[in-house]
């Protein structure tokens, strides 16, 4: 049976224009091609999972405007669950803004949108997909009470709470003591630990883990893989690649682990799992055009890992 995901967050339509330099305040620059693409790490998210093959269910607010319906479309053809996604008649559609220079720095303004309007009623008008999930995978560019009532909701159910705290942001306690497992990057880990942070990645996700209670934290560390605390304590390596860019690896990451877990495998087996789904990602320019199809994976799993991992059950499941 498919892996059945609940994914609650954030979608956008990100715009960019490339130009030769960044324009000061007030001044115009005329630019290359306009291109738009989708976003928000509520619907990356929601579209790594569903790319390798897990029945995903994508609770958002869109407006009731082109983008939204664009967005709607995008991930209705991908074959996401989108009943529960609420079109908001008052407030448009998020959308990010985004110049590009030439050595690829950027500027970017994000107008949230509807997006700030995704609310507990929303989650509590979601909840047979809540009931029929196996995960529920939420990130932080949404309410905060909006977070908290998905989380409620995922525990009334039996759902297993993954929390990608990004971007990084100070979290109230009663939440973080609600999670199963959080995945922040690093810079994500030392803020939250706060004034206990040591400076060092695995001291702080530990000191993270006691504080609150949460049963793990895996803390992905870009190149360097990603390491487990908790019920397991150890460094997953990554695979070795030449990335191209790397927007939307972490959302891709998220998304592979919320597969594998939901799917049954170990927390060891589920992060070697999001390793290469994520590091797949870096390899081709975008973020949602940049995940990985089943396929995809299945293929990169083969060259990398030779036969050991065709066991049922393991890697290529
Ligand atoms: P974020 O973009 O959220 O900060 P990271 O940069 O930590 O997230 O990347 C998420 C995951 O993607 C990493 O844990 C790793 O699995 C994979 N990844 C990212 N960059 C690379 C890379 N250069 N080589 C291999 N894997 C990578």
């Amino acid at each position: 049976m498919r892996p059945k995901i609940i994914v609650v967050g954030s979608s956008n339509t990100d715009m960019f224009v490339r130009v030769p330099h960044l324009p000061a305040p007030g001044e115009t620059v005329l630019g290359g091609q306009f291109i738009t693409a989708q976003g928000g790490k509520g619907a990356n998210q929601a579209m790594a999972a569903a790319r390798l093959g897990a029945d995903v269910t994508f609770v958002a607010r869109l407006g009731r405007d082109s983008f939204g319906q664009e967005s709607l479309k995008t991930y209705q053809m991908e074959g996401i669950r989108t009943d529960y996604i609420a079109l908001d008649d008052t407030t448009p559609s998020g959308v990010a803004l985004i110049v590009i220079d030439q050595k690829g720095e950027n500027t970017i303004a994000v107008a949230s949108g509807a997006n700030a309007r995704l609310s507990p009623q929303d989650i509590l008008a979601a909840e047979p997909g809540f009931r029929e999930a196996s995960v529920l995978l939420i990130q932080l560019e949404i309410p905060i009470e909006t977070v908290e009532a998905s989380v409620d909701l995922a525990h009334k159910h039996g759902v297993q709470v993954i929390l990608n705290p990004a971007p990084a942001a100070r979290l109230p306690d009663a939440l973080l003591k609600k999670i199963d497992l959080l995945t922040p990057n690093q810079i994500e880990t030392a803020l939250l630990a706060d004034e206990s942070s040591t400076g060092q990645v695995d001291r702080d996700a530990a000191a993270l883990r006691m504080k609150y209670g949460i049963k793990n934290v895996v803390v992905t560390l870009g190149s360097k893989g990603a390491l487990i605390s908790g019920s397991h304590e150890l460094t997953v390596p990554p695979f070795p690649v030449q990335p191209v860019d790397t927007t939307g690896a972490g959302d891709a990451f998220n998304g592979g682990l919320a597969v594998a877990l939901a799917r049954g495998e170990n927390l060891p087996e589920a992060v070697r799992y999001a390793n290469a789904v994520g590091a797949l990602a870096t390899l081709r320019a975008g973020a949602q055009t940049s995940l990985p199809t089943a396929q995809e994976l299945q293929d990169f799993l083969k060259q990398n890992l030779g036969d050991a991992f065709h066991s049922p059950g393991g890697l290529l499941a």
